[in-house]
This record gives C-alpha cells, structure tokens and sequence, in this order.
C-alpha cells in the first residue's frame, strides 16, 4: 500500500511544480487506489499550517473575448465548513458570455478572474467542519454560494446568501471573487449549506446541469404558472430555453411559440413541438404580427424569457396579452434599459424575474426531472472539448456557431 496520502498531493512542491505539476499529480493519482484513501477525518486541515503554493490550470479573462489556459494557485481549503472538488466535467453558461465578452468590466479582473459556475466534480478534501460530503462523493453545485441557514437562505432567496454575500463561482470580483469550474480543482466554501451529492442514477455529462440550467428552466416554467389551454411563447431559445421548452411542452396543449434569432435553435425547437420564429432584429416585428394573427390579436398567455437582454425582454411585453405573465429567467445585466412602463402598466402584466435563479431550491426538481427520464439534459450538447480546447470554443459559442448549442468541458 502506498504511504502517499491526498493531502501529501496537494503540498508536495519541486522547483519545477510550475510546469510538472499536473503530469506529477495525475502518476500518484493513478496508483493511489480506493483503500489508499485515508476516511474524511484524516484528510482535514489545520488552518495555522502554511501550505506551499502549487498549481493548477484554469480558465482565465484576460479581456473581451479573450480567455486562456494558465497555471494558477491551486485552491486550498481556506475554511473548516470548505471542500475542494476536483473537476470531471464542466460546461459554460450562457450568462457566461456577458463575462467572456467584456459587456460587464467591473466584475471581472483580467489576468485573475476564472471562469465557470457548472459542475461534476469529485470531492478530494473536506475542511474539519464539514459533516455532509466526504472524499470520493461525486457532487455539483448550484451556480450560487448560499449557506442554508441566513434569513434569505430560509426564505427561498438562496442567491441572495446573506454569509456568502451572493457569492458566484466564476463570476468575478463583484460575485465573491470566487474560482470557476472550468479549472481542475474548485473550492467550495460553505459546502454542507448547498452542495449536492449527485446519484449513481445521474450520469457525469449530465449533473453540471443541475448547477444551472435545468433548475433555472424548472423555476421559470413554475413561475409562468402555464395553464393546460395557456398559449405560451418562449423567448430565446439557447441551451436553457430548449429545457424550459421541453417543461413547456408538458404544460399546454395550445400553442407554444419560439423565438430565436439563431436558425439552428429555431430549427431544434421546431423538432420540440414549437413553431419557432425568427427574433432576429429586421424579422422581430414580423414575427410579433405572426403571434398576433394567431392569438385573435391579442398575444400569448404566457411568456418564459431566456434571451436575458433588453430586447429580449421587449419582445416578451410585446407578445403578451392584457394580464399575461412574463416570467423572466434570463439574466439581465443592463443596468440601464429603456423599457415602457405604460406598456407593462395598460396590458396588467405580471413579471415575474427569477433569472438570479435560487437554483439550490429546485435542484431536487431537476434531479427528479432526469433520473425519472422526463428530460435527458445532454440532449442540447453539441460540443465536447478539452479544457485546453476551451478557449477558441468559447468563441463559437459567443458567435452562436452554426450546430453550436452547450458545451461540456473536461479538465
Ligand atoms: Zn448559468
Ligand atoms: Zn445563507
């Protein structure tokens, strides 16, 4: 039996730790078996023990639309409630494009911030406090730090943690400075107040799901509050709106509306049972006329939002009826948007914003969404990449490459 132990892992430093470090790690991981493993108790952390820095590779911002593959600080437990997960598969979120393209500078820090907030990963140590996971447990984490226990946390608002102060994985400075996912190694702070084990029943290319996108469909779809004689329109039809969708679908048995500016994405949501339109800026108001014609002139019932930019949400207000409710999961970082409040005021809508999404509060619904079959989330994966490959796949999927929908990413 070796005498290496995890922790010996993750304080043994060379010279040349720099660039061996990886090659290094991953020859003692490989003959490091499951008996070699000490129990959770023996793998805890004396916080007033410096630990030599080593490295790991991560996505980095380095500006706008431009992230690279660098060595940087291996995460360590910092607190007794931490854990570090080590990566198996990761993915990158829509929401990550207001990052990656720069459209939000004061959140991020180039050179520093890294990327990521959608996970499977595999617990590889576990701070003195942590009584719920232990090493070797497959878990994900919802995109969003919440402790369980504050005000908001009991309240439902899990993203609005009052401990973590809504901290982020991968979301820059403004968002808890926290490292992403797309990264070898991740820390998870607070980690028995939100992490999830994921179940032998959940395959790994599917639980990073779980971090964001399904229970973020799962909530806006609730919130719509879709009626089965509902007409429903759904906004933007990139890797959460196809799920949000696919819950849609289940819902109404009237007509449900798409729209995209991407042909790819309306061609797919066609294949879900929608008659797709074309939201692209010189087809938008053609295709408003197309819903009006349709709905006696009147609009939709219901309208779920995943476009997550202002004109996004200009067109919701447009196609909903007098007393239609607009439930909003895209994420909107326009600080400043003209948006009509007549407009909203005379039709009596209803909105309904949840793309701040308190994803730890339906990750049991997304759970039970795939283990019991009713959606397969890997359905909308069209890439599969190495993190080194990462950097030029982020491009197409914020140019909206033909084909291109999610991507899974492996360290
Ligand atoms: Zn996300
Ligand atoms: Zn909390």
């Amino acid at each position: 039996m070796s005498t290496t132990t995890w922790r010996d892992l993750r304080s043994w430093s060379t010279p040349c730790w720099r660039c061996c470090a990886n090659a290094a790690r991953r020859s003692i991981e490989s003959t490091l078996t499951a008996s070699d493993k000490p129990p959770a108790s023996q793998r805890t952390v004396n916080q007033t023990t410096p630990t030599e820095e080593i490295y790991m590779r991560a996505a980095v911002y380095q500006g706008p639309r431009t992230v690279t593959i660098e060595n940087v600080p291996d995460p360590t437990i910092k607190e007794p409630a931490d854990l570090i997960v080590k990566t198996k598969v990761a993915s990158m979120c829509g929401s990550d494009l207001y990052l990656f393209n720069g459209e939000v500078a004061d959140l991020v820090a180039p050179g520093h911030t890294t990327l990521g907030h959608e996970i499977c990963g595999e617990v590889i140590e576990t701070g003195s406090a942590v009584t719920h996971f232990k090493v070797g447990d497959r878990v994900s984490f919802p995109y969003s730090v919440s402790c369980g226990r504050c005000e908001n946390c009991i309240a439902g608002q899990t993203a609005h943690c009052l401990v973590s102060g809504a901290a982020v994985y991968g979301f820059g400075t403004a968002f808890g400075d926290l490292g992403g996912s797309q990264a070898e190694y991740v820390r998870v702070p607070l980690a028995d107040g939100h992490l999830e084990h994921v179940p032998d029943t959940i395959a790994d290319e599917a639980a990073p799901f779980l971090s964001c996108n399904l229970p973020s469909a799962a909530i806006a779809v609730h919130t719509a509050a879709i009626e089965p004689t509902d007409t429903v329109a759904v906004v933007g039809c990139g890797p959460t709106g196809q799920l949000a969708l696919e819950l849609v679908r289940r819902r109404t048995g009237a007509t449900v509306f798409a729209l995209d500016p991407v042909s790819f994405r309306r061609e797919r949501a066609e294949k879900l049972g929608a008659n797709a339109l074309d939201a692209s800026p010189d087809t938008a108001d053609a295709s408003v006329q197309t819903i009006l014609d349709a709905t006696n002139g009147l609009g939709v019932h219901k309208v779920v939002e995943f476009a997550g930019r202002g004109a996004g949400f200009d067109l919701a207000v447009r196609i909903a009826r007098p007393g239609a409710t607009i439930s909003g999961g895209g994420v909107y970082l326009e600080r400043e948007h003209p948006a009509s409040l007549f407009d909203m005021f005379f039709k009596n809508l209803q909105l309904r914003l949840n793309g701040f999404a308190n994803v730890k509060t339906a990750q049991w619904q997304a759970k039970r969404l795939i283990e019991s079959k009713v959606i397969d989330p890997t359905a909308v994966v069209t890439h599969r990449v190495k993190l080194d490959e990462f950097p030029s796949a982020a491009t197409q999927f914020a140019d909206r490459a033909p084909g291109f929908l999610k991507m899974l990413i492996t360290p």
